[in-house]
């Protein structure tokens, strides 16, 4: 029994009928007192648990209430120092604070260190100038804790010191009725605490002693120790930091330790220990440091394992759905609504959107696909159009195919329609419900700034409507939620601020929340604090995370009011030593009042930092009183412990199925594994039977060797014609057969979607295609009147003309900055301008004949007598002569690329020698009569890293191209998809899913298929 305890029982043994008043530093703590007291007393009577807090809200309701003032959160203290800091920095007041500007992390800070101040019972008249090593942040502090102090008075604002000072007053004229007032002596108390717990009591307060500590210093801020400390009645535990003079060891060893592999490892050993021990969940407590991630451990396992768990001090609220949708919300707009997050928050099941049949929910998928095809990206502005447009395109398409009639596939034809039709009903119903979270979300005033008010009420209806209650924790995170974002709605006097501040200062609302804080409940293993544990009586204690950078903390100064400062102020000021001097007593007073076993533990390897971390001094003492040696190092306890628990649980140890399937794959004799797991799941055994294949000497139809049979007449060129070519494709299959048959063979594409990226408007290929579009309008329009391109002349043009394609590119694809579309603009203009010059300074002008100029299906021959059918755009088409012409593509990139091509770039450049040979074709049918000649074929580069450049090929050997053609189009007809020799992996869009091993994973088989090798050598052959 606790000296606590014992001391409560005798108490009330006493005074059975007396009033008595317990202060405690939680009800949570409470109840588990009066449990302990029950086992250990029976029965008691007249005992009450209240925190200071509620004692001091106590003495004002029996004197008559508050006189109608309001008391405050800390959440609504903070957004008031806030307030109050943005008002004194816009007044130009506040000097030493004025660099550093408004943000949340300094209003936290001010705030902290104004409560401080006036918990121990300062005003800003104590806040003197003088007494701060710099006077100006001393001005700036006293100015702003006399503001906070008008503003409560004229607000009729309570704070928490507020709130316990006017408590004491209320007492100082009306004495508290006639009870006892209990308090704990190792209860760490701020000056304004103890001067009320002193005036409540008056002559009928009565300390109560904890377990003895020896070898400690007692805090500052405890009471002093009444009783003389002794040995009798106090556990072995209470020498911990005074091992040389602990009474001898008892027969059984009550303290363990371990270490283990980061904290998840420290949470999964303790319940393998639990596990393997058969304790009941509910004979044991794991005490954890402020601050570590032990207790999010133990939620995140409880919520996916079913472990029944209670946390003393709840859980963080961002680990919780309503927590979730606040910080994606935020992130949302904070991200200028990037569509990305919206869909993340969808595909997590944190929010749902009305749209799906009838009148339900539309299911995360589907709305996400939706967002995506309509190519969102960002910007509250586009949701709305973008779906609007993307719903338009599916009612075309139902038109068209409306319009097909019956025709062959009629089933197919109306099952498409339905399909159709009802993914433009899902399109509405996503556009409607998006646009009504938009029209909720307030936008920015005239200045570009936002009222924060409004931003919080927008929350608090968004919060409402669509956060999930499906569990304790969620239902309780969604009201604490609710109940902050009230406060700042209450406070509401803010002045209009940028966004970015306006949602920082929202996020700092839900950042501190915790959520279930619960007392210990039967069948659940309870997780505390260790401040607020330690109190359950549980036979079993673990105390975790106890390596040295966590407890007993760093030390470090308070960055507002240094130690200094402190000390100059009061003389009952924590300064930064008092505070790991308190941290480790407090520990010590826990520890002494535990009774049964003691397992302490540390993470001994941070596993995301990668490196080794070291045991708190707290461990060693452990170890010493464990050995009954005080003179043990810590080279002792490290030759002592055994080897860090990891992942691996050990024989009969596994606790849940990962430690099950861990434990299985790490026992001897080693499990079959891929045996096994190709024998449950087929998806995977024909991954193991592909992996096997592409690792084996001969190329298989896994390396891309296939058998086209089947789909002949669809993928064949040379069969049925179903395969039309383009320039693009052929290169494609020259570069990487692989790629092509990924691509053009199994048509997988990479998903299409505007990625918000904040360094860039467009990507190189929407950029091109701008340029290309605004290139032929300026050419057609120079043709049509029949003039030569003069930069003077026809620069008003270009730029009218690049005024509107730019304009609807932006429309299109929103910039994610006025300085970035600024930039890129600019850009485009001198890319326009080189071209302008290039066109000037051009020696063979000739006449433009023709820009964008289709190729239809043209018959291309081969070697062999066989042909294809190719499809293309030519960008412009010149005539030089009566019957020589010349063909332009234009390129925006560099030119580096086709510096070496002769004719055909081994295959890899084929377009200008087949947009001429389709040229030929083409203007022979047009113009008969003629033997048309393209004379010069190739791209102009008119941009800054092109630099104007042009790369052309003359007349080229007509049968080469032919028998290149043939080559090429053989890898298809032979079904030979090998990552070829030439593929540029770093370039791919398959990169990052391709299966093939790439080209050096190929050669060596390729060694082995001389037929493949040497069709890629003949390659190498055409320059
Ligand atoms: S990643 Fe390499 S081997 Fe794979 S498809 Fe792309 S270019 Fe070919």
């Amino acid at each position: 029994m606790s000296a606590l305890v014992r001391f409560l029982a005798a108490f009330c043994r006493e005074h059975p009928v007396d009033e008595k008043t317990l202060v405690v530093p939680s009800f949570v703590a409470g109840r588990q007192i009066g449990e302990a007291l029950t086992r250990a007393a029976g029965s008691w009577a007249n005992l009450r648990f209240v925190t200071t807090p509620a004692l001091a809200a106590e003495i004002l309701e029996r004197g008559g209430g508050a006189g109608g003032a309001k008391p405050m959160t800390s959440s609504a203290e903070i957004a008031l120092t806030d307030r109050l800091f943005r008002e004194l920095l816009a007044e130009g007041k506040l000097g030493h604070f004025s660099v550093a500007g408004a943000s949340p992390g300094l209003s936290r800070a001010l705030h902290r260190a104004i409560r401080e101040l006036r918990l121990d019972g300062r005003t800003s008249s104590d806040v003197r100038p003088e007494r701060f090593l710099a006077e100006e942040k001393g001005q700036a502090l006293a100015l702003l804790l006399a503001r906070y102090e008008r503003a409560l008075e004229s607000g009729d604002l309570l704070d928490l010191p507020g709130l316990l000072l006017r408590a004491i007053e209320r007492l100082a004229r009306t004495p508290f009725a006639l009870t006892w007032i209990l308090c704990p002596e190792d209860m760490r108390l701020c000056r304004l605490e103890d001067d009320l717990i002193r005036a409540a009591g008056g002559g009928r307060l009565m300390p109560v002693p904890g377990d003895a500590v020896f070898g400690l210093d007692r805090p500052r801020q405890c009471r002093p120790a009444q009783a003389p400390d002794g040995r009798s009645g106090s556990d072995r535990l209470s020498w911990l930091f005074a091992p040389g003079q602990a009474p001898s060891p008892e027969k059984e060893a009550r303290i363990e330790i371990f270490r283990a592999l980061g904290p998840t490892n420290e949470c999964r050993e303790i319940l393998r220990r639990l596990y393997t021990e058969k304790v009941p969940f509910d004979q044991a407590e794991v005490l954890t440091p402020p601050g570590s991630a032990h207790a999010t451990v133990f939620y995140l396992l409880s919520a996916r394992t079913g472990l029944p768990v209670t946390f003393g001090d709840g859980v963080a609220i961002s680990f919780t759905s309503p927590g979730r949708l606040f910080f994606g919300l935020l992130d949302w707009l904070e991200n200028d609504f990037s569509s990305d997050n919206l869909c993340a928050l969808l595909e997590n099941g944190d929010i749902t959107l009305a749209g799906g049949a009838p009148d339900g929910p539309l299911a995360a998928r589907t709305a996400c696909r939706h967002l995506r095809n309509a190519m969102i990206g960002w910007g509250r502005g586009r949701y709305l159009d973008r779906l609007a447009a993307l719903r338009e395109g599916k009612l075309a398409d139902f038109d068209a195919l409306q319009g097909c009639g019956g025709g062959d596939g009629g089933d197919d034809n109306e099952a498409r329609r339905a399909a159709i039709l009802t993914a433009a009903a899902e399109i509405e119903g996503l556009a409607a419900a998006v646009g009504r979270i938009l029209a909720s979300i307030p936008g920015p005033d005239a200045a570009g700034t936002y009222d924060l008010r409004g931003l919080c009420e927008a929350f608090i209806g968004l919060i409402g409507d669509h956060a999930r209650g499906d569990s304790e924790f969620d239902r309780r995170a969604r009201q604490a939620l609710l109940d902050r974002l009230g406060e700042f709605v209450t406070e509401g006097r803010f002045p209009a601020m940028p966004l970015k501040e306006a949602l920082d200062l929202i996020r700092t609302a839900g950042a501190s929340l915790r959520v279930g804080a619960a007392p210990p409940l039967p069948g659940r293993l309870h997780v505390a604090g260790l401040v607020s544990g330690g109190l359950s009586g549980r036979p079993l204690t673990f105390v975790a995370g106890l390596d040295e950078a966590s407890f007993p903390g760093r030390g470090l100064q308070d960055p507002i009011l240094l130690d200094e400062e402190r000390a100059a102020i009061s003389d009952s000021l924590p300064t930064s030593a008092d505070i790991l001097r308190s941290n480790l007593f407090g520990l010590a007073a826990v520890l002494a009042s535990l009774r049964g076993r003691l397992v302490v533990s540390y993470p001994s390897y941070d596993i995301v930092e990668g490196r080794e971390s070291f045991p708190s001094s707290v461990v060693l003492q452990a170890f010493r009183l464990l050995r009954g040696d005080a003179d043990l190092d810590y080279a002792a306890l490290e030759k002592a412990l055994a080897d860090a628990s990891g992942f691996l649980p050990g024989a009969g140890r596994a606790f849940d199925e990962t430690d099950w399937w861990l434990e299985r794959l790490s026992a001897e004799p080693r499990p079959d594994g891929p045996r096994t797991v190709a024998a449950n799941f087929p998806g995977l055994a024909a991954g193991l039977a592909a992996l096997a294949a592409r690792a084996a000497d001969k190329l298989t139809a896994y390396d891309g060797l296939v058998d086209i049979g089947p789909l002949r007449e669809a993928i064949d060129p040379f069969a049925g014609g179903g395969a039309v070519m383009s320039a693009t494709r052929l290169e494609l299959l020259a570069k990487c057969p692989f790629s092509y048959f990924l691509r053009h063979v199994l048509k997988i594409e990479p998903p299409e979607e505007v990625e918000f990226d904040r360094s860039r408007w467009l990507d190189p290929l929407q950029r091109g295609s701008l340029v290309h579009e605004i290139l032929c309008d300026f050419m057609t329009g120079i043709a049509e009147a029949g003039e030569d391109v003069e930069a003077a002349r026809h620069r008003a043009l270009m730029t009218r003309i690049a005024g509107d394609k730019i304009a609807g590119m932006r429309r299109q694809i929103p910039p994610p900055s006025e300085g970035i579309f600024e930039s890129e603009r600019r850009d485009i203009l001198e890319t326009l301008d080189i071209f302008i010059a290039a066109e000037e300074k051009r020696e063979n002008r000739g006449r433009p004949l023709a820009f964008e100029k289709r190729i239809d299906g043209e018959r291309i021959e081969v070697a062999g007598g066989r042909s294809f059918r190719l499809r293309g755009s030519i960008d412009r088409v010149d005539r030089l002569g009566p019957d020589t012409y010349r063909v332009i593509d234009y390129k925006t990139g560099s030119s580096k690329p086709y510096e070496d091509v002769v004719y055909f770039g081994r295959g890899r450049t084929l377009q200008p020698a087949l947009y001429a040979v389709a040229l030929e074709q083409i203007l022979a049918r047009e113009r008969p009569g003629g033997i048309p000649r393209v004379a010069e074929s190739g791209y102009f580069f008119p941009s800054r890293r092109g630099e104007g450049h042009e790369i052309m090929i003359g007349d080229f050997d007509r049968d080469r191209l032919k028998r290149l053609l043939a080559d090429l189009l053989g890898f298809i007809e032979s079904g030979a998809f090998i990552a070829g020799p030439g593929a540029k992996c770093d370039y791919c869009d398959f990169r990052d899913v391709c299966v093939s091993g790439g080209p050096d994973s190929a050669k060596e088989e390729c060694e082995a298929n001389r037929k493949v090798i040497e069709a890629f050598r003949k390659l190498d052959e055409y320059k």
